[in-house]
């Protein structure tokens, strides 16, 4: 394991701040999204109007999105669907790369102009690293419907979340 796949490639409050002026910025022309805590607080049904709205935006400036999610077919596609997007990957198997890839072919894009959106270090930041894309790490929505594993998760996180801290990655 390449420790240096745990770390993002930056890190910010939530998916509202990855706008399509911070994408541009970065040469960045695609995202790809995780669901739990990610967009909405874990195994919520609906998102916000705010993520709506800019999901709305990336559809009006250009850039193309999709969802890769750890979870079940059934639960990643009614979201999806809800949401308008016809691209997801499901059972990603995240850390994986496997559903990064995946994700970007459907996308059409190289991985390295791919910002990959999640709240996990061990799941989102370290899969989308592997497969080259940009790892934004985002705040978790909400921890406090999480399950055990992802609670234990959340306990190996601490050193490299004080590492971040160190580094002024996140405050
Ligand atoms: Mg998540």
């Amino acid at each position: 394991m390449k420790l240096s796949n745990l770390v993002p490639n930056d890190c910010r409050g939530g998916i509202l701040e990855i706008t399509p002026a911070y994408l541009r910025e970065r040469g960045l022309e695609g995202v790809i999204l995780d669901i739990d805590n990610t967009l909405i607080g874990h195994n919520v049904p609906l998102p916000t109007a705010e993520i709506i709205a800019l999901l709305d935006e990336y559809r009006s400036r250009g850039i193309r999105f999709c969802v890769v999610s750890n979870n079940r077919r059934p639960r990643v596609a009614a979201f999806c669907e809800k949401i308008g997007v016809a691209d997801f990957v499901w059972d990603a198997l995240k850390p994986a790369a496997a559903g990064y890839i995946r994700a970007a072919e459907l996308l059409e894009l190289p991985p390295e102009k791919i910002a990959a959106v999640g709240d996990q270090i061990y799941t989102d930041v370290w899969g989308a690293r592997r497969a080259n894309c940009y790892a934004v790490l985002l705040k978790p929505i909400h921890k406090g419907k999480e399950g055990l594993f992802i609670a234990f998760k959340r306990l190996l996180e601490k050193p490299v979340l004080f590492y971040l801290k160190i580094k002024g990655m996140i405050k």
